[in-house]
């Protein structure tokens, strides 16, 4: 047992907004710009439909932490924030903490979510809210660090089976 601290973290939001790129930039600090999402990530993008419904809650299940991404050059991938917030309540534990994380901010020039707004909307919900870059490795440390912060908060000095 080599850690103090054992989470289980989920990344979610909608197919290629980078999930995969922040994982890989998180755990081995590289990049690649042709990175394939994996079958597992294009699989879960299904979440939702009724016949993955039991698939979806095992996925959930025992989640202390999740992250929910968008891109900040696609508006479509931060309206359906709501519908992502939808399933973690339907599926996830209550006491699951959550992390607002606004991908792909390295792109200024096609930026078409404003800070300012989602920023505001993760405030309305007490959720914490950060711009990363997986490419420019912007944040990408601080969005995990934070969402082990806030998870350590919730737990106490308990240390997670
Ligand atoms: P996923 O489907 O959410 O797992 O998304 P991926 O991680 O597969 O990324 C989708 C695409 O976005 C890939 O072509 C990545 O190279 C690109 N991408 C991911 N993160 C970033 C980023 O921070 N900046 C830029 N410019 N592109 C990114």
């Amino acid at each position: 047992n080599e850690y103090d601290y054992l989470f289980k973290l989920l990344l979610i939001g909608d197919s290629s907004v980078g999930k995969s790129c922040l994982l890989l930039r998180f755990a081995d600090d590289s990049y690649v710009d042709s990175y394939i999402s994996t079958i597992g990530v294009d699989f879960w993008d299904t979440a939702g439909q009724e016949r993955f419904r039991t698939i979806t809650s095992s996925y959930y299940r025992g989640a202390h932490g999740i992250i929910i991404v968008y891109d900040v050059t696609e508006m479509e991938s931060f309206n359906n924030v709501k519908q992502w917030l939808n399933e973690i309540d339907r599926y996830a534990n209550d006491s699951v903490c959550k992390l607002l994380v606004g991908n792909k901010c390295d792109l200024v020039e096609n930026k078409v979510v404003d800070t300012q707004t989602a920023k505001a909307f993760a405030d309305e919900l007490g959720i914490p809210f950060l711009e990363t870059s997986a490419k420019d490795s912007i944040n990408v440390e601080q969005a995990f660090l934070t969402m082990a912060g806030e998870i350590k908060k919730k737990m106490g000095n308990q240390p997670a089976a």
